[in-house]
């Protein structure tokens, strides 16, 4: 069985169980562990399509305005409403717990957070500016390069492959290392305001820094050469390393909040359900339902939950350790 190399960073983990997705969770604490680049990369990037663009177009204005006015409660309001529909529309693009109605809202809480820091801290907003005046200089040599292949029109003719969009390397890193000073000036003002401690996960700053280095890779990797791509996926942390291990002895739980069966390695505490998005507590015996007499495994943080196989309230209780994440 093929796993991805990971200790967990909050209780020191290591990965037993492959991921379906990029986002890693530990098999023990239900800690979000790692990012699968080349998973992230197989599974491509959702596009929210044409009424999501509509949307955008007609919400920017506004957004810009209430930026301008200081109007926080607004903005906030007004990216809310365009990430719940970003959401709605590509939940692929998200974590797996995105399914579930308590995580969508603090990990939205998040998310606007980030997006005002990104719009209205002037320290973020000058690399901004910085990035796009270097992304400018990029597309001025792609230009510049047209205009030279538009001379090679004879090779087209003799049957040659036309050249694919390539950027030259020194611009384009350029604008990478425009990016990396952006991203992280924006995630030390998140983490600065309180707002990374609104993560729906247990995350470090680190691992949230590298998903959002990722989408950059991925959305620039098909446009750069050979020998610019590995440089660039070293340099950016998002070599994947696997092991082919022994399947781990696995025990029986059944999630509170969907019913599904859950595979949990041995000493596990918590898990999170992929099914229902809930992240469980296992660390304790499962409770027979008052009503059904089915067991199943609390929530983690309930005290009480209702069985999910008929609906009957089920006292539990979670072990000290559980917090509300
Ligand atoms: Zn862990
Ligand atoms: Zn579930
Ligand atoms: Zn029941």
């Amino acid at each position: 069985m093929r796993v991805r190399v990971v200790k967990c960073h909050a209780c020191g983990g290591h990965k037993q169980l492959p991921s379906q997705t990029a986002y890693v969770y530990c098999d023990f604490c239900g800690a979000l562990s790692d990012w699968d680049f080349a998973m992230a990369c197989s599974q491509g990037n959702a596009l929210p399509g044409p009424a999501y663009e509509a949307l955008h177009r007609r919400l920017a204005p506004a957004i810009k305005q209430a930026e301008w006015q200081g109007d926080r409660a607004t903005v906030k309001a007004l990216y809310t409403q365009l990430f719940t529909e970003h959401i709605r529309l590509c939940p692929s693009s998200y974590s797996p717990r995105i399914v579930d109605g308590d995580y969508r809202v603090r990990y939205l809480d998040y998310y606007t957070d980030t997006m005002m820091i990104h719009d209205m801290d002037p320290r973020v907003a000058a690399w901004t500016q910085y990035m796009n005046q270097r992304i400018a200089e990029l597309r001025q040599t792609q230009m510049m390069q047209g205009a030279v292949m538009s001379f090679g029109i004879f090779a087209v003719a003799l049957g040659a492959q036309p050249q694919a969009l390539q950027f030259p390397d020194q611009p384009f890193w350029a604008v990478y290392q425009a990016f990396r000073n952006q991203l992280a000036t924006q995630m030390h003002a998140v983490e600065e305001a309180g707002s990374l401690a609104k993560y729906p996960d247990e995350v470090t700053r680190t691992l949230v820094e590298r998903v959002g280095i990722s989408a950059f890779v991925q959305g620039w990797l098909p446009y750069l050469s050979e020998n610019m791509r590995g440089h660039l996926i070293r340099d950016a942390g998002l070599t994947d390393q696997y092991i082919d291990i022994q399947p781990p002895p696995l025990q029986l739980r059944r999630c509170g909040g969907c019913g599904s069966q859950l595979d949990v390695v041995t000493g596990a505490r918590r898990v999170i359900c992929f099914r229902c998005g809930k992240k469980i507590d296992v660390s304790a015996h499962e409770f027979p339902c008052p009503g059904c007499g089915a067991p199943s495994s609390v929530p983690a943080g309930s005290t009480d939950y209702a069985c999910p196989y008929c609906s009957v309230r089920i006292q539990g209780t979670t072990a000290p350790t559980a917090g509300p994440r």
